[in-house]
């Protein structure tokens, strides 16, 4: 579904991604892994064409999004996102948020954005929220609806950033179990965590970023219970 390969960004002279390699299947989840300014959210920032590559090529589905002819709002309609917080618009509804892409960008009529949000909130615990605003839900019913409007536009794939990292630890159960549904569904995922027992579990790849270089990368079992490098194997005495 989407492939990287040799990508490089900088900022402002320093390197945040240096000659990354990514490759990630259909219907898997791949958890990026590393501390705090490793590279994770520059990743999935990259992948979504929300910062421009300085070196590399990055492809969905067979198209190289970087190419500079490439149709980059078309790109970011396959692609869902979503991020630590501040998700939703306060000013809306639940429905309003969840249904505002298909019905702006998609062009879906309301009745059917309306239906087809209301089966979405309905499969995520939610039916009983559409209509009100979202400072009347939990940070966790939140985050769910903010899962809700990116699924709402029928991705191709889902970027996931740190999407417990603002909960609190009792509300981090109920998004993480909406992660696991999804991935049982089929749905392809990429997602940054610091939830390390969470990409044990649900993540088919798993790659730990160390300086902007993917030092690692092996299936969840492999790079947790036996890590090739001793880099790798620090970070994970530290968090787990
Ligand atoms: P965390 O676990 O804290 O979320 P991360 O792995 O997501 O960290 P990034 O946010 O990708 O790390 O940041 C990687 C590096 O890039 C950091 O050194 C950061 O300071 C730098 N960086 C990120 N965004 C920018 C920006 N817009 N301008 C300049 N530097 C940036
Ligand atoms: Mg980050």
């Amino acid at each position: 579904v989407l492939r990287l390969e040799s990508v490089r960004k900088t900022f402002g002279g320093s390197v945040v991604l240096r000659d990354v390699d990514l490759e990630v299947a259909p219907h898997t989840v791949t958890a990026l892994i590393g501390a705090s300014g490793s590279g994770k959210s520059t990743l999935l920032r990259c992948a979504n064409l929300l910062e421009e590559i300085d070196d590399g090529a990055i492809w969905l589905d067979g198209e190289e999004i970087t190419d500079p002819d490439a149709d980059q709002d078309a790109v970011r309609r396959r692609i869902g996102v979503v991020f630590q917080a501040y998700n939703l618009f306060p000013h809306m509804t639940v429905l309003d948020n969840v249904t505002l892409a298909p019905r702006r960008v998609h062009g879906v009529p309301r009745a059917e954005a309306e239906e087809r949000a209301r089966e979405l909130l309905e499969r995520l615990g939610l039916a009983e929220k559409a209509d009100a605003y979202p400072d009347r839900l939990s940070g966790g019913q939140q985050q769910r609806a903010a899962i809700v409007r990116a699924l709402a536009v029928r991705p191709r794939l889902l970027l996931l950033d740190e999407i417990t990292a603002a909960l609190d630890p009792e509300l981090v159960g109920e998004v993480l179990d909406v992660v696991r549904g999804l991935k049982d569904e089929g749905m392809t995922m990429v997602l940054a965590t610091h939830e390390m027992g969470f990409a044990r579990d649900v993540a088919d790849q798993v790659c730990f970023l160390d300086g902007g270089v993917v030092l690692e990368r092996g299936t969840a079992e492999q790079v947790f219970a036996d890590p090739r490098r001793e880099r790798t194997r620090r970070f994970l005495r530290r968090v787990v």
